[in-house]
């Protein structure tokens, strides 16, 4: 498989490494296949070097957004420039999936619709995510009249392309959600505080599965079994227990809503344990530090796996 000889040619640039024989994230693009870039690992806390959950994948010079959290475009546009990877320019980005729609998953969206267009897109978007995704586009077109307006009346610098901020939103269902020459998607449900989804991605290399925000699931499990990446939430049980309650709220009340809705290492272990990945890349994690989410979950999981940092490529 070209999967592996693309592993082959990785080299390290820092990042959290386990297991001695693992793969390791590429710091340019030169791999050949495809290559999933970490656009942004962070959650709803505005961590300054971790920003909001958005990853590429990259097929033949196609760029495929899963989720666009806050920072999206500059985030893609460091790629595109740091690791050379030319279809994360801003003018690129035409295709998004949504696993949910959580602000800290689509507060990136508006980001996405206006600002490849002001600088020269002229195809709509296409994205895709559960329902409520075409009233979300709406309004927030709507939002934007104003700009709109400006930008396309008789002085506007946008006026000979007056195509590049409109987005064909696709409210999905459980299944092949999207498929052309590069990639064959397919949505499986997830068990979020909202109808959410997971993706897996078949490309010509390689097979990547995104868990979203998610309890464990055996959906997850099945839309895995052996991939080559699967790219899973996860946050640890001290980080929880440490948390304090968000503008004062009773004790307990995050604690409660993530046991349902959230996954930690120990589940996370156990899922991977029965899904097998090759690679298991963690991301839109909660921790005291990436070393703590890394000693806490080889204290559960002996497979392959990396701690996803933004701009990480594999
Ligand atoms: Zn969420
Ligand atoms: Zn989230």
């Amino acid at each position: 498989m070209a999967f592996r000889i693309a592993w082959s040619v990785f080299y390290a640039v820092g990042l959290v490494m386990v297991a001695g024989a693992a793969q390791r994230p590429s710091d340019t693009a030169q791999s050949s296949g495809s290559k999933i870039v970490l656009i942004g690992t962070g959650t709803p806390a505005p961590t300054p070097d971790r920003s909001g959950p958005a990853t590429a994948i990259v097929v033949n010079d196609t760029a495929y957004l899963i989720d666009f959290g806050p920072g999206v475009v500059r985030r893609a546009s460091d790629a595109a420039a740091s690791r050379g990877i030319a279809a994360l320019q801003p003018t690129r980005l035409r295709l998004a999936f949504a696993t949910h729609l959580h602000s800290d998953h689509t507060v990136g969206y508006a980001d996405l619709i206006f600002t490849p267009w002001t600088i020269g897109r002229r195809v709509p978007l296409e994205v895709y995510g559960p329902p409520g995704l075409k009233a979300m586009t709406e309004h927030l077109i709507e939002a934007y009249r104003v700009d709109i307006e400006t930008r396309t009346n008789d002085e506007g610098n946008q006026r000979t392309f007056p195509d590049g901020y409109k987005v064909n939103a696709h409210e999905i269902k459980a299944g092949v959600v999207y498929t052309d020459k590069n990639v064959t998607v397919t949505a499986f449900p997830t068990k979020h505080a909202m109808e959410s989804y997971g993706y897996r991605f078949d490309t010509p290399d390689r097979s990547i599965v995104f868990s979203g925000d998610t309890n464990p699931t055996q959906a997850t499990v099945d839309a895995c079994r052996g991939c080559d990446v699967l790219i899973h939430e996860v946050h640890t049980s001290a980080w929880l227990a440490a948390r304090p309650e968000a503008g004062g709220a009773p004790p307990g009340t995050f604690r409660r809503f993530s046991e349902k809705y959230h996954t930690t290492t120990e589940q996370l272990a156990a899922l991977a344990t029965q899904a097998k990945p090759r690679l298991l890349i963690l991301y839109h994690y909660s921790s005291l530090s990436p070393e703590e989410l890394q000693a806490d979950m080889m204290k559960h999981y002996s497979g392959h796996f990396v701690i996803g940092r933004d701009l990480d490529v594999y």
